[in-house]
Protein backbone atom coordinates (compact mmCIF):
# COMPACT_ATOMS: atom_id res chain seq x y z
CA UNK A 1 0.00 0.00 0.00
CA UNK A 2 0.96 3.32 -0.41
CA UNK A 3 2.59 4.92 2.77
CA UNK A 4 5.17 7.30 1.53
CA UNK A 5 2.22 9.97 1.97
CA UNK A 6 3.01 12.87 4.89
CA UNK A 7 0.67 15.07 5.38
CA UNK A 8 1.42 18.80 6.07
CA UNK A 9 4.35 19.01 8.85
CA UNK A 10 1.98 20.36 12.56
CA UNK A 11 -1.43 21.33 10.84
CA UNK A 12 -3.36 19.35 12.73
CA UNK A 13 -0.88 17.72 15.31
CA UNK A 14 -2.59 17.53 18.31
CA UNK A 15 0.35 17.60 20.27
CA UNK A 16 0.75 21.30 19.54
CA UNK A 17 -2.68 22.39 20.87
CA UNK A 18 -3.00 23.70 24.24
CA UNK A 19 -6.80 23.27 25.15
CA UNK A 20 -6.80 20.06 23.73
CA UNK A 21 -3.86 18.97 25.94
CA UNK A 22 -5.77 20.19 28.64
CA UNK A 23 -8.91 18.67 27.29
CA UNK A 24 -7.09 15.21 27.23
CA UNK A 25 -5.18 15.31 30.58
CA UNK A 26 -8.71 15.87 31.81
CA UNK A 27 -9.44 12.40 30.73
CA UNK A 28 -6.43 11.20 31.35
CA UNK A 29 -6.72 11.23 34.71
CA UNK A 30 -9.78 9.80 35.08
CA UNK A 31 -8.67 6.76 33.11
CA UNK A 32 -5.06 6.70 34.80
CA UNK A 33 -6.16 2.92 36.12
CA UNK A 34 -6.60 1.87 32.13
CA UNK A 35 -2.70 3.43 31.60
CA UNK A 36 0.47 0.90 32.57
CA UNK A 37 2.68 2.11 35.09
CA UNK A 38 5.81 5.02 33.54
CA UNK A 39 8.57 2.87 32.85
CA UNK A 40 7.16 -0.32 31.85
CA UNK A 41 6.03 0.81 28.49
CA UNK A 42 6.59 -1.30 25.68
CA UNK A 43 7.22 0.06 21.83
CA UNK A 44 2.85 -1.50 22.21
CA UNK A 45 2.43 1.52 24.64
CA UNK A 46 3.72 4.17 23.05
CA UNK A 47 1.70 3.81 20.36
CA UNK A 48 -1.62 3.13 22.16
CA UNK A 49 -1.21 5.70 25.30
CA UNK A 50 1.44 8.40 23.55
CA UNK A 51 -0.48 10.22 21.56
CA UNK A 52 -2.59 13.00 22.31
CA UNK A 53 -5.22 12.25 19.80
CA UNK A 54 -5.28 8.82 17.68
CA UNK A 55 -6.63 10.49 14.71
CA UNK A 56 -4.64 13.11 14.05
CA UNK A 57 -1.08 11.55 14.26
CA UNK A 58 0.96 12.77 11.77
CA UNK A 59 1.10 9.95 8.41
CA UNK A 60 4.84 9.48 8.79
CA UNK A 61 5.33 9.62 12.54
CA UNK A 62 2.22 7.30 12.68
CA UNK A 63 3.64 4.96 10.46
CA UNK A 64 7.19 4.49 12.42
CA UNK A 65 5.00 3.86 15.26
CA UNK A 66 2.97 0.82 14.22
CA UNK A 67 6.01 -0.78 12.72
CA UNK A 68 7.92 -0.75 16.07
CA UNK A 69 4.89 -1.91 17.76
CA UNK A 70 3.39 -4.64 15.42
CA UNK A 71 7.06 -5.54 15.28
CA UNK A 72 6.90 -6.17 19.06
CA UNK A 73 3.50 -7.72 18.99
CA UNK A 74 4.88 -10.11 15.94
CA UNK A 75 8.31 -11.43 18.13
CA UNK A 76 5.93 -11.95 21.32
CA UNK A 77 2.98 -14.66 19.38
CA UNK A 78 5.88 -16.22 16.90
CA UNK A 79 7.41 -17.35 19.67
CA UNK A 80 5.29 -17.10 22.38
CA UNK A 81 1.73 -18.61 20.57
CA UNK A 82 1.92 -22.52 19.72
CA UNK A 83 -0.78 -22.22 16.83
CA UNK A 84 0.84 -18.76 15.69
CA UNK A 85 4.53 -19.94 15.41
CA UNK A 86 3.13 -23.24 13.21
CA UNK A 87 0.88 -21.43 10.65
CA UNK A 88 4.48 -18.81 10.68
CA UNK A 89 6.43 -22.05 9.84
CA UNK A 90 4.22 -23.15 7.15
CA UNK A 91 4.71 -19.92 5.21
CA UNK A 92 8.36 -20.03 5.82
CA UNK A 93 7.58 -16.57 7.56
CA UNK A 94 10.07 -15.36 10.21
CA UNK A 95 9.68 -12.02 12.12
CA UNK A 96 13.38 -10.90 10.98
CA UNK A 97 11.76 -10.60 7.68
CA UNK A 98 9.90 -7.60 8.62
CA UNK A 99 11.88 -4.55 7.99
CA UNK A 100 10.49 -1.83 6.83
CA UNK A 101 6.23 -0.77 6.83
CA UNK A 102 6.40 -2.54 3.04
CA UNK A 103 7.46 -5.62 4.57
CA UNK A 104 4.31 -5.71 7.37
CA UNK A 105 2.13 -7.33 4.04
CA UNK A 106 3.82 -10.43 4.56
CA UNK A 107 2.71 -10.95 7.73
CA UNK A 108 0.40 -14.32 8.07
CA UNK A 109 -2.94 -13.81 9.03
CA UNK A 110 -5.38 -15.59 10.81
CA UNK A 111 -9.09 -15.80 9.31
CA UNK A 112 -11.86 -14.65 11.99
CA UNK A 113 -13.11 -18.35 11.48
CA UNK A 114 -10.64 -19.86 13.49
CA UNK A 115 -11.71 -17.62 16.52
CA UNK A 116 -15.52 -19.45 16.01
CA UNK A 117 -14.56 -22.93 15.59
CA UNK A 118 -14.34 -24.40 19.12
CA UNK A 119 -15.08 -27.75 20.08
CA UNK A 120 -17.83 -28.17 23.05
CA UNK A 121 -16.95 -29.09 26.82
CA UNK A 122 -13.39 -29.35 28.42
CA UNK A 123 -11.93 -29.39 25.30
CA UNK A 124 -13.15 -25.88 24.31
CA UNK A 125 -10.97 -25.29 27.50
CA UNK A 126 -8.37 -26.62 26.20
CA UNK A 127 -8.67 -24.72 22.66
CA UNK A 128 -9.46 -21.26 24.19
CA UNK A 129 -5.91 -21.88 25.87
CA UNK A 130 -4.49 -22.83 23.08
CA UNK A 131 -4.93 -19.59 21.75
CA UNK A 132 -3.25 -17.37 24.58
CA UNK A 133 -0.10 -16.13 23.56
CA UNK A 134 2.05 -16.21 26.94
CA UNK A 135 1.54 -17.32 30.07
CA UNK A 136 -2.07 -18.68 30.99
CA UNK A 137 -3.15 -18.79 34.81
CA UNK A 138 -4.34 -21.67 36.63
CA UNK A 139 -7.89 -22.40 35.71
CA UNK A 140 -10.01 -23.97 37.66
CA UNK A 141 -13.19 -25.71 35.75
CA UNK A 142 -15.47 -28.04 38.30
CA UNK A 143 -18.30 -29.67 36.11
CA UNK A 144 -16.93 -32.74 34.10
CA UNK A 145 -19.33 -31.50 31.20
CA UNK A 146 -18.72 -27.76 31.57
CA UNK A 147 -20.90 -24.87 29.34
CA UNK A 148 -19.17 -22.86 27.49
CA UNK A 149 -20.70 -20.04 29.53
CA UNK A 150 -19.12 -22.36 32.31
CA UNK A 151 -15.49 -22.39 29.98
CA UNK A 152 -15.50 -18.44 30.32
CA UNK A 153 -16.38 -18.08 33.70
CA UNK A 154 -13.67 -20.26 34.86
CA UNK A 155 -11.27 -17.87 32.87
CA UNK A 156 -12.45 -15.01 33.72
CA UNK A 157 -12.25 -15.79 37.75
CA UNK A 158 -8.41 -16.83 36.71
CA UNK A 159 -7.76 -13.07 36.21
CA UNK A 160 -8.26 -13.21 32.16
CA UNK A 161 -11.13 -11.20 30.27
CA UNK A 162 -12.51 -13.76 27.79
CA UNK A 163 -15.26 -12.26 25.50
CA UNK A 164 -17.31 -13.28 22.93
CA UNK A 165 -19.50 -11.63 19.62
CA UNK A 166 -23.08 -12.51 19.23
CA UNK A 167 -22.93 -14.21 16.63
CA UNK A 168 -25.90 -14.26 13.63
CA UNK A 169 -25.34 -18.14 13.10
CA UNK A 170 -25.26 -18.90 16.77
CA UNK A 171 -21.63 -19.36 16.72
CA UNK A 172 -19.74 -17.29 18.77
CA UNK A 173 -16.58 -15.97 18.48
CA UNK A 174 -14.35 -16.20 21.61
CA UNK A 175 -11.63 -14.14 22.24
CA UNK A 176 -9.23 -14.74 25.54
CA UNK A 177 -7.97 -11.44 26.91
CA UNK A 178 -5.54 -10.71 29.27
CA UNK A 179 -6.05 -8.14 31.69
CA UNK A 180 -3.52 -5.84 30.06
CA UNK A 181 -4.80 -6.10 26.84
CA UNK A 182 -8.70 -5.68 27.92
CA UNK A 183 -7.70 -2.58 29.39
CA UNK A 184 -6.22 -1.28 26.34
CA UNK A 185 -8.96 -1.72 24.46
CA UNK A 186 -11.55 -0.23 26.92
CA UNK A 187 -8.72 3.09 26.84
CA UNK A 188 -8.87 3.59 23.36
CA UNK A 189 -12.13 2.79 22.67
CA UNK A 190 -13.01 5.79 25.40
CA UNK A 191 -9.98 7.98 24.44
CA UNK A 192 -11.17 7.58 20.61
CA UNK A 193 -14.49 8.92 21.45
CA UNK A 194 -13.42 11.55 23.53
CA UNK A 195 -10.91 12.81 20.91
CA UNK A 196 -13.67 13.13 18.20
CA UNK A 197 -16.21 14.47 20.10
CA UNK A 198 -13.41 17.31 21.31
CA UNK A 199 -14.12 19.53 22.83
CA UNK A 200 -17.67 18.75 23.82
CA UNK A 201 -17.08 16.20 26.78
CA UNK A 202 -17.72 16.30 29.76
CA UNK A 203 -17.45 14.28 32.83
CA UNK A 204 -20.61 15.71 33.91
CA UNK A 205 -22.22 14.14 30.76
CA UNK A 206 -25.30 11.35 31.25
CA UNK A 207 -24.68 8.30 29.65
CA UNK A 208 -26.85 5.61 28.28
CA UNK A 209 -25.33 2.53 26.98
CA UNK A 210 -27.90 0.36 24.74
CA UNK A 211 -25.98 -2.45 26.00
CA UNK A 212 -26.33 -5.35 28.72
CA UNK A 213 -24.38 -4.48 31.64
CA UNK A 214 -20.94 -4.15 31.56
CA UNK A 215 -20.35 -5.93 35.06
CA UNK A 216 -22.70 -8.49 34.20
CA UNK A 217 -21.71 -9.71 30.64
CA UNK A 218 -18.82 -10.85 28.92
CA UNK A 219 -20.63 -9.85 25.51
CA UNK A 220 -17.20 -7.69 24.24
CA UNK A 221 -19.83 -5.16 23.08
CA UNK A 222 -21.33 -4.52 26.35
CA UNK A 223 -18.38 -5.50 29.06
CA UNK A 224 -15.85 -3.32 26.84
CA UNK A 225 -17.93 -0.14 27.93
CA UNK A 226 -17.41 -0.78 31.73
CA UNK A 227 -14.50 2.51 31.14
CA UNK A 228 -17.34 4.68 30.43
CA UNK A 229 -18.42 4.25 34.37
CA UNK A 230 -14.97 5.76 35.38
CA UNK A 231 -15.06 9.29 32.32
CA UNK A 232 -18.74 9.62 32.91
CA UNK A 233 -20.25 10.44 35.94
CA UNK A 234 -23.68 9.22 35.48
CA UNK A 235 -24.09 6.06 33.15
CA UNK A 236 -27.89 4.60 32.90
CA UNK A 237 -27.60 1.02 31.54
CA UNK A 238 -30.42 -0.24 28.94
CA UNK A 239 -30.15 -4.28 29.53
CA UNK A 240 -30.00 -4.93 33.33
CA UNK A 241 -29.62 -8.55 33.77
CA UNK A 242 -26.94 -10.62 33.16
CA UNK A 243 -26.48 -12.08 29.21
CA UNK A 244 -24.66 -15.05 28.82
CA UNK A 245 -24.29 -16.98 25.85
CA UNK A 246 -27.19 -19.25 26.24
CA UNK A 247 -29.22 -16.19 27.13
CA UNK A 248 -28.37 -15.14 23.33
CA UNK A 249 -28.86 -18.27 22.35
CA UNK A 250 -32.94 -18.06 23.82
CA UNK A 251 -33.50 -14.82 22.19
CA UNK A 252 -33.02 -15.89 19.23
CA UNK A 253 -35.89 -16.29 17.17
CA UNK A 254 -36.86 -20.11 16.86
CA UNK A 255 -34.48 -22.07 19.20
CA UNK A 256 -34.91 -23.47 22.90
CA UNK A 257 -38.83 -25.38 22.72
CA UNK A 258 -40.65 -24.15 25.25
CA UNK A 259 -37.92 -22.54 27.42
CA UNK A 260 -37.48 -20.46 23.97
CA UNK A 261 -41.01 -19.44 23.84
CA UNK A 262 -41.12 -17.99 27.11
CA UNK A 263 -37.48 -16.21 27.28
CA UNK A 264 -38.89 -14.19 23.77
CA UNK A 265 -41.99 -13.47 25.82
CA UNK A 266 -40.28 -12.01 28.67
CA UNK A 267 -37.76 -10.36 26.36
CA UNK A 268 -40.60 -8.32 24.48
CA UNK A 269 -42.17 -7.16 27.81
CA UNK A 270 -38.63 -6.39 28.42
CA UNK A 271 -37.76 -4.08 25.56
CA UNK A 272 -41.20 -2.05 26.06
CA UNK A 273 -40.28 -1.65 29.62
CA UNK A 274 -37.22 -0.91 28.40
CA UNK A 275 -37.72 1.91 25.60
CA UNK A 276 -40.22 3.82 28.26
CA UNK A 277 -37.53 3.82 30.57
CA UNK A 278 -35.24 5.49 27.58
CA UNK A 279 -38.07 8.16 27.02
CA UNK A 280 -38.29 9.32 30.60
CA UNK A 281 -34.44 9.64 31.14
CA UNK A 282 -34.76 11.69 27.58
CA UNK A 283 -37.89 14.10 29.56
CA UNK A 284 -35.46 13.78 32.88
CA UNK A 285 -32.69 16.05 31.03
CA UNK A 286 -35.04 17.79 28.94
CA UNK A 287 -35.95 19.80 31.76
CA UNK A 288 -32.60 19.88 33.42
CA UNK A 289 -30.89 20.87 30.60
CA UNK A 290 -28.04 18.18 31.11
CA UNK A 291 -26.00 16.93 28.27
CA UNK A 292 -26.80 13.54 27.03
CA UNK A 293 -24.96 10.65 25.09
CA UNK A 294 -26.45 7.46 24.21
CA UNK A 295 -23.74 4.80 23.23
CA UNK A 296 -24.73 1.50 21.69
CA UNK A 297 -26.69 -0.91 19.41
CA UNK A 298 -28.66 1.38 17.03
CA UNK A 299 -31.92 -0.74 17.09
CA UNK A 300 -32.64 -0.19 20.37
CA UNK A 301 -32.36 3.85 19.77
CA UNK A 302 -34.15 3.22 16.84
CA UNK A 303 -36.84 1.67 18.58
CA UNK A 304 -37.25 4.56 20.83
CA UNK A 305 -37.79 7.16 17.82
CA UNK A 306 -40.03 4.85 16.41
CA UNK A 307 -42.31 4.95 19.65
CA UNK A 308 -41.73 8.87 19.90
CA UNK A 309 -42.27 9.41 15.99
CA UNK A 310 -46.15 7.11 16.33
CA UNK A 311 -46.72 9.76 19.97
CA UNK A 312 -45.95 12.50 17.53
CA UNK A 313 -43.09 13.80 19.64
CA UNK A 314 -39.83 15.49 19.41
CA UNK A 315 -37.05 16.54 21.55
CA UNK A 316 -34.63 19.69 21.25
CA UNK A 317 -31.39 18.51 22.73
CA UNK A 318 -28.95 20.44 20.16
CA UNK A 319 -25.40 20.21 20.58
CA UNK A 320 -26.41 19.07 24.45
CA UNK A 321 -26.84 15.36 22.82
CA UNK A 322 -24.44 12.72 21.06
CA UNK A 323 -25.16 9.63 19.75
CA UNK A 324 -22.27 7.00 19.22
CA UNK A 325 -23.93 3.49 17.47
CA UNK A 326 -21.67 0.58 17.49
CA UNK A 327 -22.17 -2.98 17.09
CA UNK A 328 -24.09 -2.84 14.28
CA UNK A 329 -27.46 -4.83 13.71
CA UNK A 330 -26.40 -7.99 14.29
CA UNK A 331 -29.66 -9.94 15.49
CA UNK A 332 -31.73 -7.26 14.04
CA UNK A 333 -30.21 -7.35 10.54
CA UNK A 334 -33.64 -7.39 9.19
CA UNK A 335 -34.30 -3.87 10.44
CA UNK A 336 -31.38 -2.34 9.45
CA UNK A 337 -31.59 0.97 7.64
CA UNK A 338 -29.10 2.97 5.79
CA UNK A 339 -27.10 5.08 8.56
CA UNK A 340 -27.66 8.69 6.98
CA UNK A 341 -31.32 7.67 7.33
CA UNK A 342 -30.35 6.70 10.91
CA UNK A 343 -28.79 10.21 11.64
CA UNK A 344 -31.77 12.15 9.60
CA UNK A 345 -33.89 10.75 12.26
CA UNK A 346 -32.25 11.25 15.35
CA UNK A 347 -32.03 14.96 14.13
CA UNK A 348 -35.70 15.15 13.57
CA UNK A 349 -36.94 13.25 16.73
CA UNK A 350 -34.15 14.24 19.36
CA UNK A 351 -33.21 17.49 17.69
CA UNK A 352 -29.52 16.03 17.99
CA UNK A 353 -27.65 17.40 15.14
CA UNK A 354 -26.29 15.04 12.58
CA UNK A 355 -22.47 15.62 13.09
CA UNK A 356 -22.66 14.56 16.63
CA UNK A 357 -24.20 11.01 15.61
CA UNK A 358 -21.12 8.65 15.15
CA UNK A 359 -20.89 5.24 14.07
CA UNK A 360 -18.34 3.07 15.05
CA UNK A 361 -16.48 -0.01 13.30
CA UNK A 362 -15.08 -2.51 16.31
CA UNK A 363 -15.46 -5.80 16.72
CA UNK A 364 -14.56 -8.64 19.44
CA UNK A 365 -11.16 -9.69 17.60
CA UNK A 366 -9.58 -5.93 17.32
CA UNK A 367 -8.76 -3.80 19.84
CA UNK A 368 -9.17 -0.69 18.03
CA UNK A 369 -12.24 1.14 17.72
CA UNK A 370 -12.93 3.14 14.17
CA UNK A 371 -15.00 6.16 14.55
CA UNK A 372 -16.43 8.33 12.34
CA UNK A 373 -15.62 12.19 12.07
CA UNK A 374 -18.34 15.12 12.51
CA UNK A 375 -17.84 16.37 9.64
CA UNK A 376 -17.49 13.37 7.05
CA UNK A 377 -18.69 10.47 8.94
CA UNK A 378 -15.65 8.15 7.53
CA UNK A 379 -14.53 5.90 9.47
CA UNK A 380 -11.18 7.00 10.88
CA UNK A 381 -8.54 4.60 11.52
CA UNK A 382 -6.26 4.63 14.88
CA UNK A 383 -2.92 3.71 12.71
CA UNK A 384 -0.16 4.24 15.09
CA UNK A 385 -0.73 0.63 16.48
CA UNK A 386 -3.14 -0.86 14.07
CA UNK A 387 -2.06 -1.36 10.63
CA UNK A 388 -5.88 -1.67 8.26
CA UNK A 389 -4.95 -3.65 4.95
CA UNK A 390 -7.70 -4.76 2.14
CA UNK A 391 -7.23 -7.68 0.60
CA UNK A 392 -7.94 -8.77 -3.34
CA UNK A 393 -9.32 -12.28 -3.99
CA UNK A 394 -5.55 -13.87 -4.23
CA UNK A 395 -4.93 -12.32 -0.34
CA UNK A 396 -2.56 -9.47 -1.78
CA UNK A 397 -3.02 -6.02 -0.40
CA UNK A 398 -4.95 -3.87 -3.01
CA UNK A 399 -4.68 -0.08 -3.31
CA UNK A 400 -6.03 2.71 -1.75
CA UNK A 401 -9.76 3.00 -2.97
CA UNK A 402 -10.56 -0.68 -3.99
CA UNK A 403 -13.08 -2.50 -2.51
CA UNK A 404 -11.87 -6.44 -0.90
CA UNK A 405 -11.46 -8.29 2.09
CA UNK A 406 -10.85 -6.31 5.35
CA UNK A 407 -7.85 -7.29 7.43
CA UNK A 408 -5.73 -6.08 9.99
CA UNK A 409 -2.49 -6.26 11.90
CA UNK A 410 -3.65 -5.25 15.97
CA UNK A 411 -0.46 -4.37 18.04
CA UNK A 412 -2.51 -3.99 21.15
CA UNK A 413 -3.57 -7.72 21.04
CA UNK A 414 -1.06 -9.17 23.05
CA UNK A 415 -3.04 -12.46 24.64
CA UNK A 416 -3.63 -13.61 20.96
CA UNK A 417 -2.56 -12.60 17.64
CA UNK A 418 -4.48 -9.99 16.41
CA UNK A 419 -3.45 -10.42 12.82
CA UNK A 420 -6.77 -10.94 11.54
CA UNK A 421 -8.86 -11.44 7.79
CA UNK A 422 -12.33 -10.77 8.59
CA UNK A 423 -15.43 -11.49 6.44
CA UNK A 424 -16.13 -7.82 6.15
CA UNK A 425 -16.12 -5.66 2.92
CA UNK A 426 -14.17 -2.45 3.16
CA UNK A 427 -12.58 0.39 1.15
CA UNK A 428 -9.97 2.12 2.78
CA UNK A 429 -9.05 5.43 1.38
CA UNK A 430 -5.46 7.17 2.20
CA UNK A 431 -7.35 9.63 3.52
CA UNK A 432 -10.92 11.47 4.91
CA UNK A 433 -12.32 13.44 1.95
CA UNK A 434 -13.97 15.66 3.95
CA UNK A 435 -12.13 16.48 7.51
CA UNK A 436 -8.23 17.27 7.99
CA UNK A 437 -7.37 14.43 10.23
CA UNK A 438 -4.38 13.20 8.38
CA UNK A 439 -4.80 9.12 8.94
CA UNK A 440 -6.83 6.59 6.46
CA UNK A 441 -10.27 6.08 6.51
CA UNK A 442 -12.49 3.41 5.54
CA UNK A 443 -15.69 3.77 3.45
CA UNK A 444 -18.88 4.04 6.18
CA UNK A 445 -20.54 1.62 4.34
CA UNK A 446 -18.88 -2.21 6.02
CA UNK A 447 -21.00 -4.93 4.24
CA UNK A 448 -20.03 -8.86 4.49
CA UNK A 449 -18.45 -11.39 2.24
CA UNK A 450 -19.59 -15.15 2.43
CA UNK A 451 -17.11 -16.86 4.35
CA UNK A 452 -15.95 -18.98 1.63
CA UNK A 453 -13.27 -17.19 0.80
CA UNK A 454 -11.27 -18.16 4.20
CA UNK A 455 -12.78 -21.51 4.61
CA UNK A 456 -9.57 -22.78 3.07
CA UNK A 457 -7.02 -21.28 5.13
CA UNK A 458 -9.77 -22.25 7.94
CA UNK A 459 -9.29 -25.52 7.14
CA UNK A 460 -5.54 -24.88 7.64
CA UNK A 461 -5.90 -24.04 10.65
CA UNK A 462 -8.35 -26.45 12.42
CA UNK A 463 -5.29 -29.42 11.43
CA UNK A 464 -2.87 -27.45 13.17
CA UNK A 465 -5.03 -27.32 16.05
CA UNK A 466 -6.32 -30.71 16.23
CA UNK A 467 -2.62 -31.53 15.91
CA UNK A 468 -1.93 -29.37 19.43
CA UNK A 469 -5.36 -30.69 20.98
CA UNK A 470 -4.28 -34.28 20.46
CA UNK A 471 -0.39 -33.21 22.22
CA UNK A 472 -1.78 -31.98 24.96
CA UNK A 473 -2.56 -33.23 28.40
CA UNK A 474 -6.07 -32.94 29.43
ZN1 LIG B 1 -12.87 12.70 8.51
Amino acid sequence: MHDEQASAPGATDRSRDLSYAHYIAKFDRLAAGYIPAPGTWTPVDDALYGPPDPFRVPYAQALEMQLRAVRFALERHYHQSRIYHKLCRERGFAPEQVRSVADLDRVPLLPDTFFKDYPEGREFALWLGNIVSGELPRVVIQRSNPSADDVVQAFNEAGMAVTFSSGTSGRHTFIPRDRRTFLAAEYIMAKSVVAMTYPHWQRDWHGYLLMPDPRRTSLFAGRACAVFFDVIGDVRVAVDREVTTEVIRLAMAGQGGIKGRIARHVARRRWQRMITDIIRWLELHERDGGKVMFFGAPFILQRVLERLRRQGRRFAFGERGWVGSAGGWKTFEGERIPLADFRAQVEQVLGIPQKHCLDMYAMVESNACMLQCPEGHCLHVPHPFFRPLVLGDDGRPLPWGKWGRFAFLDAAALSYPGFIMTGDRVRLLERCPTCDRPGPVLDPEVNRFGDAGVRGCAEELRRLVAADLGNMEP
